[in-house]
């Protein structure tokens, strides 16, 4: 194999080539454009313009593409050709700074919940050079310099999910850099949110995944009986890795490693047929960015290998559904994790802060990231299996929660590793490293030296949770900044800080088992929301509340949220419209014929065997019991069909998501049943498309 280090990012215009291939200037020039936001001439992004083309043309790129991030989720690419015309009919190579700046894709048929008529048609894509431009390839040999970009409307209105997560970093940024400040740090300039995102997925046999419509139109099964054996064993988790999925592995590693996505881990999941990939974390950016590109590539390069992934929250009832960890921290530009304990009672006291900073923001805006994580696919999911309930709290482990709760009291308090002494002001303990033990079922971990924010659907974007995480605790940190700034006795404040933190705030943390009943009672008590639908969560991304910490922060403006949310809402509801035309098709085409003719065959061989002069009683009473499944089954179709009419035709969005979670939804559920028991009594010879048990263990 090629030597690893040679292959990774040999697909990037990144920094190594760019200080190769630019002026000394306009590569300082670029570089500051980067880090601090200076603004970018024609001039300059001519230069980068032509050494980018240069590069790419090098490599065997014929077009270039503006790369966005509409509010569908996915990414978006229109590809233009490099070939402007030259003398005498030929043709030459061009790209401008223009055209590497600003992009005018006529991408009038994106969602944008009314911030763009359609009339005006067009949204503007603009070059984000913080994260690099890269070259996609395909299997046709097509070559294309990717440059991403952020995609707005004329009036500069966010209609993706880029440029709020830009304004996010800036905002923590900002605040962050306050708080080091009034603390009495000097060197820092620049504090980004680093993400790592681990990627749960499935595969599946391309052959059976072709012969299930559920799962072409929805990345769900829609129907299907359980398989006889599920996760129970624990045997898949962490397993030997099969030598198929072990070649598919192989070259998404490959393929992302090009691109320069550092995929770093590899197994196998809890669920049979379920896998995870994580990369090493970066900057939030440039992870959601790559996280994009894992989607992409997984499905892509599972094709080649004849399988089919899938980025379903819960592709298949009954066994674990798939999420995204959603590792979170604050980076310092001198090299600093901002969650990271110390050793030293100075350190200690920063990091107690920006803990306090956390707390306070997730349970002040537990409802916010709640919606962050809200999908059609994540409704099936949270609260199911291992996933974690719909109730945001924090698992702090028990030593750090043992420290704050004595602080809170206002005693001195003690780390349990003897070895660090408490010397700070106002008792602030050295904390030892790895302090926390791992529970697997918060959905908000504090794990060492990061929070795990485990609710993140799977299939969808890692930018809107992050731009919320990423604003909330700008928030926190602006409010604590105020008071250090302001305070006579830093020290003093500061210990405050995290008293009354822990005061107003420590009921969000939770150190227990999240998916026992007991919690869900306990989480009431305490006044945590519980918020079980997208349709409700969503809301919460509209209301007064999140216009006004939005706003403030300058991340998505009123008109934008109202925008997002109508948008979301209408997603939600032809979701679910899609799903009940599918599961309609699937039963009237599929099910209901093969039950039929199966019905007969066994209504000929009763006649027969009674023509013979036999008794055929179990022929006939299974031939009763498959016709009363039938007969239910087709009263539910109906229902079904009904609701979905009705659905339909309700003009206001919020009402008709309503219907559609509340009636079509359930409709849909209740003719599964009929169908999956339908499942467990007919030949598996005449049963129309593959099961749980070829479609989970046949890989
Ligand atoms: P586990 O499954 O045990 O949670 P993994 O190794 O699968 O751990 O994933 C942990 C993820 O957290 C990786 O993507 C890793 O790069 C990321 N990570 C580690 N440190 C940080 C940090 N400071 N900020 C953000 N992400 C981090
Ligand atoms: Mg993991």
């Amino acid at each position: 194999m090629a030597d690893i280090t040679e292959v990774f990012g040999s697909n990037v215009f990144n920094d190594r080539i760019m200080k190769e291939r630019l002026p000394k200037e306009t590569y300082k020039t670029l570089r500051k454009t980067v880090e601090n936001g200076a603004p970018l001439t024609v001039e300059l992004a001519n230069v980068v313009a032509n050494a980018m083309k240069d590069w790419a043309i090098e490599k065997g790129a014929t077009h270039y593409t503006h790369w966005f991030q509409p509010l569908t989720g996915k990414t978006a690419e229109k590809h233009d050709s490099f070939i402007a015309p030259g003398p005498d009919g030929s043709v030459v190579m061009e790209f401008s700074g223009k055209q590497l700046i600003q992009g005018e894709p006529d991408a009038s048929s994106f969602p944008s919940g009314g911030l763009r008529a359609t009339f005006e048609a067009r949204g503007y894509t603009a070059w984000d050079c913080t994260s690099s431009a890269f070259l996609k390839t395909d299997d046709a040999g097509n070559v294309t310099l990717t440059i991403p970009t952020a995609f707005c409307s004329y009036t500069g209105e966010a209609l993706d999910k880029k440029t709020p997560l830009l304004r996010s970093m800036e905002a923590v940024s900002k605040q962050a850099i306050r708080v080091l400040r009034a603390l009495g740090n000097k060197t820092t300039s620049r504090v980004a949110a680093t993400v790592g995102p681990e990627q749960e997925y499935f595969l599946i046999d391309k052959e059976y995944f072709d012969k299930r419509l559920d799962l072409i139109t929805c990345g769900r099964t829609l129907f299907g009986a359980p398989a006889p054996k599920g996760q129970e064993l624990e045997d898949q988790y962490f397993g030997a890795i099969k030598d198929r999925v072990s070649k598919f592995m192989k070259d998404l590693d490959t393929e992302l490693w090009k691109m320069g996505v550092s995929a770093k881990t590899k197994h196998n999941e809890v669920a049979p047929a379920q896998f995870e990939m994580a990369p090493i974390f970066s900057t939030t950016n440039i992870a959601a960015d790559h996280n994009q590109l894992v989607m992409e590539s997984l499905q892509k390069v599972a094709l080649r290998h004849g399988l089919v992934c899938l980025l379903h929250e819960k592709p298949y009832a009954g066994i674990n559904g798939s999420g995204k960890h959603n590792n979170w921290s604050l980076a310092t530009d001198d090299g600093a994790n901002l969650l990271e304990p110390g050793h030293t009672p100075h350190e200690n006291e920063q990091f107690l802060v920006f803990l306090s900073a956390v707390i306070g923001a997730v349970d002040r805006h537990a409802d916010k990231l709640r919606a962050g994580a809200a999908n059609p696919g994540n409704d099936l999911r949270l609260g199911a299996n291992e996933a974690p309930p719909a109730i945001i709290s924090i698992f702090m482990g028990e030593e750090l929660t043992d420290i704050l709760t004595t602080l809170a009291a206002g005693k001195k308090a003690h780390s349990k590793g003897q070895h660090y002494l408490s010397i700070g002001v106002d008792s602030l303990p050295a904390l030892p490293k790895d302090n926390t033990d791992r529970n697997r079922t918060s959905p908000f971990a504090f794990t060492g030296n990061k929070f795990e924010f485990r609710m993140v659907a799977s299939s969808a974007s890692i930018s809107g949770p992050n731009t919320i995480l990423n604003t909330i605790v700008a928030e926190a940190l602006d409010q604590i900044a105020t008071r250090l700034e302001k305070a006579k006795d830093v020290n003093k404040e500061a210990a405050a800080i995290i008293r009354e933190t822990v005061k107003e705030h420590g009921r969000v943390i939770f150190n227990g088992n999240n998916y026992s009943e007991d919690w869900v009672k306990e989480a009431k008590k305490r006044g945590l929301p519980n918020i079980s639908s997208t349709v409700e969560a969503l809301g919460y991304m509209a209301n007064e509340s999140a216009i006004k910490l939005f706003s403030k922060y300058k991340v998505l403006s009123k008109e934008e949220l109202h925008s997002r949310h109508e948008i979301y809402l209408e997603q939600y509801a032809k979701h679910i419209n899609i799903e009940a035309q599918t599961a309609i098709e699937m039963v009237n085409r599929l099910y209901i014929p093969a039950v039929i003719c199966y019905s007969a065959e066994l209504a000929e061989t009763v006649g027969k065997l009674k023509a013979a002069g036999t008794t055929p009683t179990v022929q006939k009473e299974l031939l009763e019991r498959i016709s009363e499944l039938l007969g239910a089954a087709n009263k539910k179709l109906a229902k079904l069909e009904t609701e979905t009419l009705k659905a339909q035709g309700i003009a206001d969005v919020h009402v008709r998501a309503e219907a559609y979670r509340d009636r079509v939804f359930p409709a849909q559920a209740d003719l599964r049943k009929s169908i999956d028991a339908l499942e467990q009594i007919i030949p598996s010879c005449v049963w129309p498309v593959p099961t749980y048990s070829e479609m989970l263990f046949k890989l």
